[in-house]
């Protein structure tokens, strides 16, 4: 059975799935945008365990339980700040991706969503951004056969004109 690909457009803190995928800054101390919007979900629990943590570099990705959430997991990645394209964020964007799947897999993740990571306050151009998530999750996916169903959980109906046009 191939893995299933999909995007919709929904609040990623109500997804009744094994991981979701949080959109962090390196400190992981929560934010604004889907950050916080996880944070005010998950409850303070989760901002305790991230604490615990000591960061995260950009480009890497980070495990903790979801608690208040319907989401088993967090998986904390941090995006690039677009500063125009030249200074590494595209690789940066797919190492986000790779390795949100890879942690995942590690714990035995099934079934996860994304937000689209860096094209909030981070100001990445959603097109290239939604190519670089979708060009990198399918390439990716063929390493982790334990992963039957990615979600890439867009919070407009622009950005879901977007991912639905790379997907279909
Ligand atoms: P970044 O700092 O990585 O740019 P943001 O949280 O500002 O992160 O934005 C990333 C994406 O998450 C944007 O497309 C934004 O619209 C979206 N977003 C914000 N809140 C939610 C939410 N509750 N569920 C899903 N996506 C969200």
């Amino acid at each position: 059975m191939p893995t299933i690909l999909k995007a919709i457009a929904a609040d990623i803190t109500t997804l009744a799935i094994d991981a979701i995928v949080n959109a962090a800054n390196g400190s992981l101390q929560g934010g604004g945008g889907v950050d916080g919007a996880i944070h005010r979900a998950a409850g303070p629990d989760l901002l305790a365990e991230c604490l615990t943590l000591g960061g995260c570099a950009t480009g890497d990705a980070r495990l903790t339980r979801g608690y208040r959430l319907p989401a088993r997991y967090v998986i904390h990645t941090v995006g690039p700040v677009w500063h125009g394209g030249t200074a590494g964020e595209p690789d940066l964007l797919a190492a986000c991706y790779r390795r949100s799947l890879a942690v995942a897999a590690a714990a035995g993740v099934r079934s996860l969503a994304f937000p689209s990571i860096s094209t909030g306050i981070y100001g990445y151009p959603i097109a290239a951004a939604a190519a670089i998530a979708v060009d990198t999750v399918r390439v990716a996916l063929p390493r982790h056969p334990g992963i039957r169903e990615v979600v890439f959980c867009c919070y407009s109906p622009a950005d879901l004109a977007v991912y639905a046009a790379l997907l279909a």
